[in-house]
């Protein structure tokens, strides 16, 4: 299964299948959804799967981009 884009905060991740590039992302140095590193800022919370059963939270960072077009979405959807 192949998710170059795929958004990490949504569901949770495995581990042992997500690409070097993602780790960029749960390590904060990229954005979250874009992968793009412009006005990054705290961008909740993203969880990877852990050996216990368990999840792992990884705080990550979102773009200014992403962060202004989820929050024009959110006011939309309320
Ligand atoms: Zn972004």
């Amino acid at each position: 299964m192949r998710t170059p884009h795929a958004d990490l905060h949504t569901g949770t991740h495995d581990p042992f299948h997500l690409p070097h590039e993602s780790w960029r992302r749960l390590y904060g140095l990229a954005c979250v959804r874009c992968r793009g590193g412009r006005g990054l800022r705290p961008g909740g919370h993203a969880y990877t799967q852990h050996a216990d059963g368990g999840r792992l939270g990884w705080a990550v960072q979102i773009c200014a981009d992403c962060d202004h077009h989820s929050k024009s979405t959110d006011s939309k959807a309320s």
